[in-house]
């Protein structure tokens, strides 16, 4: 039986020591005083000790109940100084000193000063006697019945002190949303309720764990005081103290409350289910003792009452603000936290990632696979950057990092940490995958502490890198916005939103150097509004690649230049026709489609197509773009490097790119008849092109000086407005007529 237990061990010393009763003794006589202290010696009630403080007058008596607002009982003689100075002193304790606990038993050695009866009522004077009256058991029983009447008054009024504290604990505890402040919270409110900070521990099971399966690895510390503070955060397997860990088990299963010689468990439970535990390292009836049993019967309906709703409110934060994919953090977690961070005023820096090429992982896998594909992404990234505020997954296969502030001179061990951070391929099931990502930057001090601003200035970063396709990180400046606007402006063009723009294609003729004969046109887009205005062309392609909608672009390039070009009349079909690809077109898998139907739907064969592809799309050494470009050679295709010399151009990896020439670009052809460098660089662009066994095209011909120095170097073809501006096919009909007018084109 616990509690008989209990009552036994009620002797021993407790953790809290108990305080004496104070007694002070008014008297202008030594003799009483001396008598006094005789007769107390040594009495006890409720295993107190009386500690007695002695007064000869009035004053001193004054001075002592001010200092201590805790003396039970004061034995005050009638008559001092004066006749009625005892009374005088009873009326200030209470009406001055307001002091409305403290017993007064009043003494006189002349019988007839008695107070009147209604004086004892207003004072609320618990005794009279006469002190020929008062034997040392009359005294003793007297004291007793005020010591009583002292403790009921404390406790009700502890207890009104007590309910009053719950009250407004109970806002500290519903307004909590994270478990282990809550469980600190709790801590702290025992303390404050019994006056000491006890031994303590909070503990809760897992929110989704059915009460049958709980174990004690499945219930989490929340908070820890004294000797038990390391456990916080940890399960409760990890207490290795069978006293407090079984108690504390079984407080959680059985929901109800576990008494223990040295400690008491209090359950809490919830309507929804949950259960939690606080351990106290005091004996439950001395915690019933010190705060009384309602109180702590409403301190544990409180209780249950903040951990159901913190639990719920941790819930939803986490719901909110995890990714439940990767378990980082989700976008609103970012901003959640960078507005926290942001408000002491630190710069820090934006990171955007994604993963180059994920939507055909994505294709390849399948979804599920493809959540642990990211899954993994992120335990990579977790490991590379173990310092980052924040790190959440954005977008699909974007990922956003919160950084300290790095400085531009810190970038580059930045992108190298990235780029080993993801040298060993990520495996998910059979499958094994060499992944690129690419950053785009946006600095706080910069460019303000919004988070989403620069949330999206590091994606206006990236979107340009992706743009450029060649380096792989990018920090935003304000001139990427702009022309991000313009593209914007553009596609909405594109889209039709700002009114129907029709496609057109223009077709630039290219000369053989050698006869001066045309050899292939290369086929432009064009892009007319509805007034009649064409826009500019590269603006709109770079606009249709930011947003995707190259591919449907260029498709429809593909098929309307293939179809047009080859039912041109009187054009020699030997006449090549060259298209551009964008690097994002070659990517994707429709492809091989949009370039078979083209030539099945116009009844033209490979062999008169030339592909114009840029630099970029070699550098990552993708098996999927080499496939396409063998695919378009073994079929007698020709593919071309086009703006060769403004990128990646390094001349070692052309041998062994499925390529059959190059265009050199014409930023080199334009300065070339005044500027000794450019010169030299065609001059060596074409030894190797030639070296190489490549075809050279020259793109921008403009003058007849050019047009002599290329053919005196064997450059091949050339391309410019020398010869033709890009025209419309009519107009091409109508140019090739004149050039076999002026026979064979000898005017060229
Ligand atoms: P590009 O492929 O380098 O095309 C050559 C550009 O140089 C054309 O500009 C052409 O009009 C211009 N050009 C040709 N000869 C001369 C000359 O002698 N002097 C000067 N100043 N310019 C000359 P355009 O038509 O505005 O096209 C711009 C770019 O747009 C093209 O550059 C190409 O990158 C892109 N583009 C055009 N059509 C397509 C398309 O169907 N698909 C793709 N992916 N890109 C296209
Ligand atoms: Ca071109
Ligand atoms: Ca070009």
């Amino acid at each position: 039986m616990p509690m008989d237990f209990l009552a036994s061990n009620n002797s021993k010393p407790n953790t809290i020591s108990l305080q004496p009763w104070k007694v002070l003794v008014v008297d202008d006589d030594e003799d009483v005083h001396e008598t006094t202290r005789i007769a107390l010696a040594g009495c006890r009630q409720d295993n107190r000790l009386l500690r007695l403080y002695h007064a000869q007058s009035v004053e001193e008596a004054k001075e002592i109940l001010e200092k201590n607002d805790d003396i039970a009982v004061a034995l005050i003689d009638v008559v001092m100084d004066t006749h009625t100075a005892g009374l005088d002193l009873v009326k200030w304790v209470r009406s001055t000193l307001g002091n409305s606990f403290i017993r007064l038993i009043m003494r006189t050695g002349q019988p007839g000063y008695a107070p009147r009866m209604d004086v004892i009522e207003r004072y609320e004077i618990d005794g009279y006697k006469e002190k020929a009256e008062l034997t040392r058991s009359k005294l003793l029983s007297a004291i007793i019945t005020a010591l009583r009447g002292y403790k009921l008054l404390m406790s009700l009024e502890t207890n009104r002190k007590n309910l009053k504290k719950l009250n407004d604990h109970f806002y500290e505890l519903i307004e909590k949303d994270d478990l282990l402040q809550f469980g600190s919270t709790l801590l702290d409110q025992i303390a404050n309720l019994i006056g000491v900070a006890p031994e303590g521990l909070v503990c809760a099971a897992e929110r989704d764990v059915e009460i049958s399966d709980i174990r004690a690895n499945t219930v989490k510390v929340l908070a820890a005081g004294g000797v038990y503070m390391s456990f916080v955060g940890r399960t409760l397997d990890a207490v290795t103290s069978n006293d407090i860990r079984t108690p504390i088990y079984q407080c959680i299963t059985s929901g109800e409350n576990q008494i223990q010689p040295f400690g008491t468990c209090l359950a809490l439970r919830s309507r929804a289910g949950l259960r939690a535990a606080i351990y106290v390292g005091l004996p439950y009836a001395v915690l019933e003792r010190l705060l009384g049993e309602e109180v702590l019967n409403i301190f544990i309906l409180n209780a249950s009452l903040g951990f159901e709703k913190t639990t719920l409110l941790e819930h939803i934060h986490r719901l909110a603000f995890e990714d439940r994919v990767t378990g980082l953090s989700s976008y609103a977690g970012f901003t959640e936290r960078f507005r926290r961070l942001a408000g002491t005023g630190r710069p820090m820096t934006v990171v955007l990632l994604d993963i180059h090429r994920y939507r055909m992982i994505e294709h390849g896998i399948g979804e599920e696979q493809a959540g642990d594909f990211l899954k993994k992404v992120g335990m990579r990234l977790r490991s590379g950057f173990p310092t980052a505020f924040v790190i959440a997954r954005k977008e699909v296969d974007e990922f956003i990092l919160l950084l300290d502030h790095v400085g531009a001179g810190r970038l580059p061990d930045l992108v190298d940490l990235l780029e080993t951070l993801f040298d060993e391929p990520i495996a998910v099931g059979d499958s094994v995958f060499n992944i690129r990502m690419r950053m785009g930057i946006a600095n706080s001090g910069d460019h303000g502490h919004d988070p989403e601003q620069l949330a999206r200035y590091a994606s206006i970063a990236l979107n340009d890198l992706r743009q450029r396709g060649s380096a792989n990180y990018a920090v935003f400046t304000p001139s990427m916005q702009e022309n991000a606007f313009e593209r914007l402006r553009l596609t909405s063009l594109l889209t039709g939103t700002a009114g129907k723009t029709q496609f057109l294609v223009h077709y630039q003729p290219i000369i053989e150097a050698g006869t001066g004969l045309v050899y292939s046109c290369e086929a432009l887009m064009r892009f007319r509004t509805s007034g009649g205005d064409f826009l500019n062309t590269q603006r709109m392609i770079e606009a249709a690649e930011a947003s995707g909608m190259i591919i449907d672009v260029g498709g429809w390039m593909i098929q309307n230049a293939v179809s047009e070009f080859s039912a041109l009349p009187t054009l020699p079909p030997s006449v090549h026709l060259n298209l551009n690809l964008s690097p994002k077109q070659v990517q994707s898998s429709r492809i091989y489609a949009d370039v078979e139907r083209a030539l099945e739907h116009s009844g033209t064969s490979m062999d008169r197509l030339i592909f114009e592809v840029t630099e970029g799309i070699f550098v990552n050494n993708d098996q999927e773009i080499i496939s396409f470009l063998t695919w378009i050679r073994d079929n007698g295709g020709k593919v071309v490097i086009d703006d060769f010399g403004t990128g990646y151009s390094s001349f070692s990896y052309l041998r062994k790119l499925p390529v059959d020439g190059i265009k050199v670009d014409r930023e080199f052809i334009m300065h070339m008849d005044q500027d000794e460098d450019a010169l030299a660089v065609v001059r060596s662009i074409l030894a190797v092109a030639q070296a190489l066994g490549l075809e050279v095209t020259a793109e921008g011909v403009e003058t007849l000086p050019q047009r002599n120095i290329l053919r005196d170097l064997g450059c091949d073809y050339l391309q410019g407005y020398l010869y033709s501006k890009p025209i419309p096919g009519e107009d091409l009909i109508t140019f090739m007529s004149q050039e076999s007018n002026t026979g064979t084109g000898l005017t060229f």
